[in-house]
């Protein structure tokens, strides 16, 4: 995502650009997995600030909608609690607020008091950190964003912050679990991440992509072949070479290719640690490579069902009855989740040419944790599934799933690992605690080779597909004032 968005607006700004891509087809995390009439995307799934992307064609000379439709969610999603108990976030405001009263009588006032700081959390947090570069430190430490920091207490804990506007636990968890899109603990994130469940409600709604989110990338893969990019799959890059401090090009397959600038869209800790021969320490001045904190990887399942799951909405929160314990196993514990928290997505609800007739597709994401030391998927996998299993059972009433299995792919931290080079595993790229994030994350522009630069989940801003193409106008346009 990162790499399509920042090729378009590089050959959109005059510059002639070349891809290397190590898989067969483009999208990355965002790819799309075919199978027996089924279709799945294989990563995002929940579409958020549309207006990234009709930026970008728009930018390109392009209107988006003449490449791909996208569709608004008319009922967000369904969140199943611990007990069995369901609320149906809903896109109008008075259908959910009926909703939010059945659960919290009372509630009203109190969410729209949270709708509108969150409102405030995210136009300032986006126009004064997600869309600045923080070239200095200057930039970042100066007494305004200090001032806006504390006026909207961004910086305080995701989760008392929803605490104070909110008395029951069950909406204190309908309106934390969005932390999860970024991988993220809301018992360990910043409050500026209430701005999530704000874009969903009240900004501008979650959508999707006719065909599947990767018709996104096919769009922007066939806008990028419009204007001249270059692509090349399969070719995996070995190394990025430097000649007297510059970056000089690409190493594929042994052959060096020359660049006058290489921009970097792989894993950002990956690419120091496998791509960069060479110390590079100062690019990580404010928290050492080797301390950098990861987010969650997810266990994914794609199954192809012989059933239609009309009980389920298009997307589905299945939330642990020990929502907390769930949270602290998998980011504090390193371990596997007892009773995991989980996400289930029909996309033949919105999109029904994603599963032949009378049968659905089900794409099942449950957190766990990146690699590490307590896990080894290939001792604890098989169990692993074998409880999901169980609980697409017993929380989606699926009775003898196994019976109506057509199609099944399972993908672990492990494959997240191998097949995108992500470091660790973390399916979402480097964390974003307070010290991971604006000036603290690591920059899009190294501070020891030059002209070489970065996009992508683990740069700044963050992860996310809005943000990556938020950061791919970032560094393009920073590209052409450095070198264009
Ligand atoms: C399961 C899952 C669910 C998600 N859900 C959502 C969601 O609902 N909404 C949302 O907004 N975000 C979601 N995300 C996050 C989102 O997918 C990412 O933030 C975003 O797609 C990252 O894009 P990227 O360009 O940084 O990285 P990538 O997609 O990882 O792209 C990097 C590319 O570099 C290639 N590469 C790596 N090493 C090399 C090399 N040496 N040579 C050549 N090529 C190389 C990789 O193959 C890959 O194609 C989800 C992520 C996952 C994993």
């Amino acid at each position: 995502m990162g790499g399509l968005a920042a090729a378009i607006r590089l050959a959109r700004l005059g510059f002639s650009v070349e891809v290397f891509e190590k898989n067969s087809t483009p999208g990355g995390r965002m790819n799309r997995l075919e199978s027996d009439g089924f279709t799945f995307d294989t990563g995002p799934s929940l579409l958020l600030m549309t207006d990234t992307y009709r930026e970008l064609f728009s930018f390109a000379g392009r209107n988006l909608e003449d490449y791909v439709r996208l569709t608004p969610i008319t009922s967000n999603y369904k969140v199943n609690f611990g007990d069995g108990d369901e609320l149906r976030i809903h896109r109008t405001l008075p259908e959910l607020i009926k909703e939010l009263e059945r659960i919290e009588p009372g509630v009203t006032p109190r969410f729209y008091r949270f709708l509108a700081d969150s409102c405030l959390r995210y136009r300032l947090g986006r126009s004064e950190f997600v869309e600045r570069d923080f070239e200095n430190a200057k930039s970042f430490f100066g007494l305004r964003n200090l001032n806006l920091l504390l006026k909207t207490k961004a910086t305080s804990n995701y989760y008392k912050s929803v605490s104070s506007y909110f008395e029951t636990e069950k909406l204190r968890q309908a309106f934390s679990l969005q932390t999860m899109y970024l991988g993220l603990s809301p018992f360990e994130a910043p409050a500026v991440y209430t701005l999530l469940p704000y874009t969903e409600l009240a900004e501008d709604g979650l959508w999707f992509p006719e065909g599947g989110m990767y018709s996104l990338i096919e769009a922007m893969t066939e806008l990028a072949r419009e204007l001249g990019v270059e692509f090349h799959f399969d070719s995996e890059v070995e190394k990025v070479p430097t000649m007297k401090g510059r970056a000089s090009g690409v190493v594929v397959g042994g052959e060096e290719f020359f660049y006058d600038a290489v921009l970097v869209n792989a894993d950002l800790p990956y690419a120091y640690r496998k791509l960069l021969s060479g110390g590079h320490d100062s690019d990580f001045r404010t928290r050492r490579r080797g301390k950098l904190k990861y987010t969650a990887s997810a266990f994914m399942l794609y199954l192809g069902l012989d059933v239609k799951l009309d009980h389920m909405a298009h997307h589905n929160f299945y939330l642990s009855s020990r929502y907390k314990e769930n949270f602290e196993a998998i980011f504090r514990d390193g371990g596997l989740p007892e009773d995991p928290s989980f996400y289930a997505v029909v996309p033949s609800k919105t999109e029904p040419g994603m599963a032949p007739e009378g049968m659905d597709g089900l794409f099942v994401l449950v957190p766990v944790p990146h690699l590490g030391p307590k896990v080894d998927w290939e001792r604890d996998g098989a169990a692993f599934k074998e409880k999901v299993y169980a609980m697409l059972e017993k929380r989606c009433g699926i009775e003898n799933i196994r019976e109506h299995i057509v199609f099944e792919k399972v993908r672990t931290p492990e494959d997240w690992r191998d097949e995108y080079n992500l470091e660790e595993g973390a399916a979402f790229g480097l964390g974003h605690g307070i010290f991971q994030v604006g000036y603290f994350r690591p920059p899009m522009k190294s501070r020891s080779v030059e002209n070489l630069y970065f996009v992508g989940a683990s740069t700044r801003p963050g992860t996310g597909v809005p943000l990556v193409t938020i950061g791919a106008r970032l560094v393009a346009n920073r590209i052409f004032r450095e070198i264009g």
